[in-house]
């Protein structure tokens, strides 16, 4: 049965389980609301940050990490890469887990990696007005898109001093 047309809900409580769910009552799938996955990455090229300037909203014309949700039968380094192609096109090379943010009004769990590109060499995606390669004091801290990516540049500076991956934050 396709589960995208079928579905009729109603909240039902399983066993073993202390809440309700969303229940379809045709083919039994459960929605658990659960959080979707972000992937994204802090890139650096020598000591400079990669920024795209977003073409979509939310956060249209601000700074953001190359991130996305991560897609169906991908893994989230795999997302992360694939993001940073589609929306700068570079190809990273991914060194660590950066950190892990939680966002719990939007449902979203980001999942940061520190990554590096081993030429300056990047160009604006579909979804990006700009890309740019920042210094650390060049960073526009005031039109940043997002939370989280303010919460990672700023957790960079801790990093540098020596405080251990992965860091972790929420909203
Ligand atoms: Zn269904």
């Amino acid at each position: 049965m396709n589960k995208k047309s079928c579905h009729k809900f109603k909240k039902k409580k399983l066993a073993g389980d202390e809440h309700y769910r969303n229940v379809c009552q045709l083919c039994g799938y459960i929605d658990y609301g659960s959080p979707q996955v972000v992937a994204g990455s802090i890139v650096t090229y020598k000591n400079k940050f990669l920024l795209c300037k977003r073409g979509i909203h939310p956060g249209y014309g601000l700074w953001t990490l190359p991130s996305g949700f991560v897609e169906k039968n991908e893994s989230v380094e795999m997302g992360a890469m694939r993001e940073a192609k589609e929306e700068a096109f570079i190809k990273i090379k991914i060194k660590n887990i950066f950190g892990v943010y939680s966002i719990k009004k939007r449902n979203i769990i980001q999942i940061i990696f520190l990554s590096r590109i081993s030429s300056s060499f990047c160009k604006p995606g579909i979804e990006s007005l700009d890309v740019k390669l920042f210094k650390y004091s060049e960073i526009p801290w005031k039109k940043l898109a997002f939370p989280s990516v303010k919460w990672a540049l700023k957790r960079f500076k801790d990093y540098k001093k020596g405080k251990k991956l992965p860091f972790l934050g929420n909203d």
